[in-house]
């Protein structure tokens, strides 16, 4: 059969624009990510958890590779599979393709997340050692770099049959280090199982929160209780994984489901960087308890509360502006039309800075490293990434919009200076 992406004779401006600092920039994060996994996993277990400290000092006992930990994890993506098949919660559409179509979506990942925490707790009724994934998790994530690697190279090369309209713009640059790094394919499906979106919210996530849990029962294992700190930390990351997966529809409308092709960068991100350098925080508690005043884990309570609000209450704002500008919550809202038919948010959460969702993330990422004290700065890893991650996101996004709505971005740019932080950025 002949790769349909041959017969693409005319390349789009955006087919050849390059992200991520083109070829170059695509081979380096590809190496460079993963060993940072593998890195950050040994220094939170080192007892100096130094990120500065190389090789850091992990305990002998360390290993790389484990036939549970593959076992474990094509178990997990197996489950998640199978629960995304499940007949649960409404089915939504995607928006319109270039081809004019419309995909369909189950929207059933809370479902997923209450089955997994229904089954995790019979598990453990039953005796199952959940601690044990502090010690797997070096070969968890040797396993989950592997299957993305793995997994990456099979959507390339398939890429190349299908019809050109279901390639990303953006991934089509014929070089192949980049575009295996930035995804060729849009929607990459196997039948109607969407391969990108359940990634996106699946495996990973809810992964992340079960390394979390694995870490405090492993605390609890070594201590006799979980410590407070250890709680804030899980309980924080579970109320954020939660809202994603509630409001799991609202992905749909996202650059990743939107915009970017399903390669490496998405693949290693969603089953790899999430869960084991989000879930950082724990690991690195189980190894340095720190103890926390009440009034500490108040303000640090508050902070994530405040953070929170801002997030969800702006994230809302806009999906409902963007499903029904008429609705009562948004019709009063100032607006600017644009060219493209659809107007932007001049007022409300959207007209206090251009991205108070970002805001809200950022003071959330913040409250999840608190917890872990002054003493080290591996618990601070998350934020310092996040905000690097945000400001490049707000730049893309940036340059994507000025695209699409032109004289109209400009004004509202004019009209809303600050990207992020009012009076500062
Ligand atoms: P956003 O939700 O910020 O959406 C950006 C889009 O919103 C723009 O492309 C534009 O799309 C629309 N928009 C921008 N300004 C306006 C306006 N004034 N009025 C109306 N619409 C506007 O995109 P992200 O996907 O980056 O973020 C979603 C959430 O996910 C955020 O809260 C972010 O913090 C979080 N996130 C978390 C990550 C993590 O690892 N924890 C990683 C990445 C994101 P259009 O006009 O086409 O609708």
């Amino acid at each position: 059969m002949r790769p349909h992406s041959q017969t693409v004779k005319q390349k789009s401006s955006s087919d050849t624009e390059r992200e991520f600092g083109g070829a170059l920039g695509a081979v380096s994060i590809t190496m460079f990510l993963p060993l940072t996994v593998l890195y950050l996993i040994c220094v939170s277990r080192s007892p100096e958890a130094s990120v500065f400290h190389w090789p850091p000092a992990a305990p002998v006992t360390e290993q790389l590779w484990d036939p549970l930990a593959l076992l474990l994890l094509l178990a997990w993506i197996a489950l998640h599979a199978l629960l995304y098949l499940l007949p649960l919660g409404k089915v939504s559409e995607g928006l319109v393709l270039r081809d004019g179509t419309r995909l369909k979506y189950p929207i059933n990942g809370f479902h997923a997340l209450c089955i997994t925490g229904v089954l995790l707790l019979l598990f453990m009724g039953l005796g199952a050692p959940l601690g044990c994934v502090f010690e797997l998790l070096l070969p968890l994530a040797v396993c989950a770099i592997a299957a993305s690697f793995l997994f990456s190279v099979c959507l390339y090369i398939r890429s190349f049959w299908v019809p050109a309209h279901a390639l990303a713009l953006g991934g089509n640059t014929g070089n192949p280090l980049y575009d295996f790094f930035i995804g060729r394919e849009l929607n990459p499906r196997i039948g109607s199982f969407d391969l990108k979106y359940f990634c996106e919210l699946r495996p990973g996530l809810i992964g992340w929160v079960v390394i979390n849990l694995g870490m405090l029962m492993k605390e609890a294992e070594l201590r006799g209780s979980p410590s407070l700190a250890m709680v804030l930390v899980n309980s924080f990351q579970l109320l954020y994984v939660s809202d994603a997966l509630w409001n799991e529809e609202a992905v749909l409308t996202t650059m990743d489901i939107v915009h970017d092709g399903f390669g490496f960068m998405l693949v290693f991100g969603d089953l790899a960087w999430v869960p084991f350098t989000y879930s950082l925080q724990a690991a690195f508690l189980v190894v340095h308890p720190q103890s926390l005043s009440s009034l500490g884990a108040a303000a640090i309570i508050a902070l994530n509360g405040l953070g929170y609000y801002i997030f969800r209450k702006s994230n809302s704002q806009k999906n409902q502006f963007r499903r029904d500008p008429s609705h009562p919550s948004v019709a009063r809202l100032e607006t600017i039309a644009t060219a493209t038919g659809k107007r932007l948010l001049m007022s409300g959460w959207w007209g206090f800075v251009r991205h108070p969702n970002y805001l809200g993330d950022l003071l959330m990422a913040l409250a999840w490293s608190l917890p872990c004290g002054f003493s080290h700065l591996l618990p601070y890893f998350y934020v310092i990434y996040f905000t690097v991650l945000l400001i490049h996101r707000e730049d893309r996004d940036e340059r994507q919009c000025r695209a699409k709505y032109g004289l109209a971005w400009d004004t509202y740019c004019r009209r809303v200076p600050y990207r992020i932080i009012p009076y500062i950025y």
